[in-house]
């Protein structure tokens, strides 16, 4: 999601037409319907983008550079195609196997805390913040903060805490963060394995979609800070878990495809050209009907800004859920 607020001022300017030239080259590609991508679906192979952290958050303005990790058009389609295979695979296997599809789910969460040492600078965040996230995850996902209430409850398990300096801070796409993962995950395709850390680039967070075959990259990863009560100034109440946790369950950002095609691929998420920082109440940067979605938890703005998934990311995540990760 974003910069470091000290750089917020002198970096907006050019993160945002950076990231707009991004996502014009995206709509010119276009994004082809539904119907389209499933004759070109890549029978059977995985169809994960090969960087698979296509979902970072970060502050405006972020390493000076557009998000590395904003899914192209063929990204899209490519997932579009990969989540129709995997209904069909369950359809096939529920009508041999009698297998019913989930309508309520409780997560279980393992929570990874990597440190440098044992000060707070070096990662050692209390055990409290970890509850309160878990806490601020089962307000957004059930609405109670104002949006439309999902399918997702989530259950903090474990918390393992980890004292190694070769991990920190946490780079995204480095062997570092490969071998973090490799050595820690745990868990099934529906276990959510959280990393928090001081992380590269001023990143926020950045997360896997679900795929069907599980990789021991899985998981989200989020700045230890920007937890609630944390210091990462106007990102400290939790909601960059909420958002990556959003692409873990299969959401796109509502700014993905711009104006044109079908952008996040949900109906009641407006179209938004650009991502939306900071809180620009009003905003509307489509001539599309609906203003700019700035309140949704998977837009960049401040924390205190969003506060709500609509009804159509409900539906999308849960049926990703029985799509990739149920039992
Ligand atoms: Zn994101």
């Amino acid at each position: 999601m974003g910069l470091r607020p000290n750089l917020l001022t002198r970096r907006a300017a050019g993160v945002a037409s950076t990231t707009l030239a991004l996502l014009l080259s995206t709509a010119a590609a276009g994004v082809v319907p539904a119907a389209s991508a499933f004759s070109a679906a890549p029978g059977g192979a995985c169809a994960e983008p090969t960087d698979s952290h296509a979902n970072a958050r970060v502050r405006p303005g972020a390493a000076g550079t557009h998000e590395p990790n904003e899914l192209t058009a063929k990204q899209v389609r490519e997932r579009d195609a990969d989540l129709a295979a995997a209904l069909r695979e369950r359809a096939n296997y529920r009508a041999g196997a009698g297998a019913t599809t989930l309508a309520t789910v409780t997560i279980p969460v393992v929570v990874h805390v990597i440190q440098e040492n044992s000060t707070r600078a070096g990662g050692n965040i209390p055990d409290s913040l970890i509850t309160s996230q878990i806490s601020v995850l089962n307000q957004a996902y059930a609405g109670g903060t104002g949006g439309a209430a999902t399918a997702f409850a989530f259950r903090l398990d474990k918390i393992n805490r980890v004292t190694n300096p070769s991990w920190y801070p946490i780079v995204d796409g480095s062997s570092a963060e490969r071998s973090m993962k490799s050595s820690l995950r745990v868990g099934g395709k529906n276990t959510l394995n959280i990393y928090l850390g001081e992380l590269s680039d001023d990143l926020l967070g950045w997360a896997t979609f679900p795929q069907r075959k599980l990789s021991s990259m899985d998981g989200v990863v989020v700045l230890n800070e920007s937890l609630p009560g944390g210091t990462a100034t106007n990102y400290n109440q939790g909601d960059t878990g909420t958002h990556e946790i959003g692409h873990w369950l299969n959401l796109y950002h509502t700014f993905q495809g711009g104006c044109g095609g079908s952008g996040d691929g949900v109906s009641d998420t407006p179209a938004e050209a650009s991502p939306a920082f900071e809180c620009p109440t009003g905003r509307n940067t489509c001539s599309a009907t609906g203003l700019d979605p700035i309140t949704n938890f998977m837009d960049y703005t401040y924390d205190s800004c969003m506060y709500q998934f609509t009804a159509g990311q409900a539906s999308r995540m849960l049926t990703a859920w029985n799509a990739y990760r149920a039992a």
